[in-house]
């Protein structure tokens, strides 16, 4: 256990409510977040997590250790939620959550913070009626949610009196060196996601809702990105300007970094069961650094044409390779794939990808940038070919090939589609080619940054005891 609140001469117990929006790398980060806070805080805090009732029996806490620390409750009931559209079902998701927030926080026992999903953007507002601390949590890279800031001056520039807004001439993003996305690449990023078709400004309907979300941060008391101060460093200088930001990552299980938390082995949750238990005798066959992992997250659907060109790509290249193509995708692979690659590949619905990133045997990994599965290959040193598909992964993967090194972008033809050619030719230059070296000495650099940065008195370790202390004192 950390020593961090010795000082603190009468320790009290404390209560944190975390509420994470419904997906698999909100889930996962969030909880792993609430792991550290209270391994952190010596058993004085107490965490309550608040999940959905399809969320509720993928979570594999109960029964562990974590089960002394950790409760979870029902925030809302969604059983019915897939006959309805994303826009219904986040108005349904308000509602009942709303009702039940208040409910919690106006019980006896009322928490000292809420850790709220930035995308909840709402729940800020009944904490601070309570008078309660509030943390917005950012699921995503730092990078991806500077490059809307343009976006939010222009929708909200009538608001004069907002502080960020009054203060934008002094908070300017163009005096960054990183190059950010147009609003156009963003934009184009984000048109794939299905909207309720209401609004008629500027931007269309769900990019308005993400930046809605971007309206009330400024009066949180902490905004958290599963990051840490080097990888993005010049992002957080300026966003410190406008936010009360502070790095609080990578939120991989203790056990693949700094394996101080005993009891953090994995994430604890699973959205999609793990369909061949015997795969890692597969993988342990296999030569250091050879396998090619394919794998585009828990909800990127690609079209046939994309999933055929990867397939020919796999079945020319001289590595072997390990592709998760979840069940409902299975049907866009090729006639006969399976079988007629079995001897160099394995393709699977689901893994536990950590300890995939993690072997020896993986060389290079084919993923849609998704920032958990970014972070996590950032973190394992593992050299990635980027795929991405839209909103956040568009930015991570501009930012593992233009400034972490780590990768490369393949050039796209129309559609976003990558042809098998630029495939096997990247895959060529990412394992054997010039810039194999160079980018084998990044991953290798940002393996030990990120271990570092959570390791004792590193900056997201220093940062979660700062949190905890100004708890501690209220
Ligand atoms: N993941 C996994 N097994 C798989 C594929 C993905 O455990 O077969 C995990 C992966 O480690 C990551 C998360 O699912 O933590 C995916 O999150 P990410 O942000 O990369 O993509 P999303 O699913 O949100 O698009």
């Amino acid at each position: 256990m950390d020593n961090n609140l010795e000082q603190h001469q009468k320790p009290k117990k404390m209560e944190v409510i975390v509420l994470p929006y419904h997906g698999q790398g909100h889930v996962n980060t969030m909880l792993q977040f609430a792991k550290r806070l209270a391994w952190k805080s010596n058993g004085l805090i107490h965490i309550t997590l608040l999940i959905t009732s399809h969320n509720m029996n993928k979570l594999s806490i109960s029964g562990t250790k974590m089960d002394e620390f950790i409760s979870t409750e029902i925030i809302y009931d969604n059983t019915h939620d897939t006959q309805l559209d994303f826009m219904t079902q986040m108005k349904n998701f308000e509602t009942q959550a709303t009702h039940n927030l208040t409910r919690i926080f106006s019980s006896s026992a009322t928490p000292s913070l809420l850790v709220y999903d930035a995308n909840l953007p709402w729940a800020l507002d009944i904490a601070k009626k309570y008078g309660i601390m509030t943390a917005a949590f950012f699921t995503q890279a730092g990078a991806y949610v500077a490059s809307f800031y343009p976006m939010f001056l222009e929708e909200y520039k009538d608001d004069v009196d907002h502080p960020v807004i009054a203060a934008a001439n002094q908070n300017r993003l163009d005096n960054l060196s990183v190059k950010m996305l147009t609003m156009e690449e963003l934009i184009r990023g984000i048109t794939p996601i299905p909207d309720s078709g209401t609004g008629n400004k500027l931007f269309p309907p769900f990019i308005r809702m993400l930046l809605s979300h971007m309206k009330n941060i400024h009066l949180a008391d902490w905004v958290l990105f599963n990051s840490f101060d080097h990888l993005e460093d010049e992002v957080f200088r300026w966003m410190s300007n406008i936010w009360p930001v502070k790095t609080i990552g990578p939120t991989i299980p203790s056990a693949y970094l700094d394996k101080r938390v005993e009891y953090d082995i994995d994430y604890g949750f699973n959205q999609y069961k793990v369909n061949n238990e015997s795969f890692m005798n597969w993988l342990n066959a296999q030569q250091v650094a050879s396998v090619v992992y394919v794998s585009f997250g828990s909800a990127a659907r690609l079209s046939i044409k994309q999933i055929v060109e990867i397939a020919e790509a796999l079945k020319q290249i001289p590595n072997k390779f390990l592709w998760i193509v979840r069940e409902t995708e299975q049907n866009k692979l090729p006639n006969g794939f399976i079988g007629e690659t079995s001897d160099k590949g394995l393709v699977l619905s689901w893994c536990p990808q950590l300890d995939v990133l993690a072997h020896e045997a993986i060389g290079c990994f084919i993923t849609h940038c998704g920032w958990n599965s970014t972070i996590e290959a950032l973190s394992f040193g593992v050299p990635m070919l980027t795929m991405s598909q839209f909103l956040d992964q568009i930015v991570d993967a501009q930012y593992v090939d233009q400034v972490w090194g780590v990768g490369i972008k393949p050039k796209e033809k129309e559609n976003s589609l990558v042809t098998q050619d630029e495939i096997k030719q990247c895959l060529e230059k990412i394992m054997n080619g010039q810039r194999a070296g160079k980018i084998k000495e990044n991953a290798k650099k940002w393996k030990a940054l990120a271990i570092e940065a959570v390791d004792a008195g590193g900056s997201s370790d220093k940062n979660i005891d700062e949190i905890i202390g100004r708890l501690a004192s209220l």
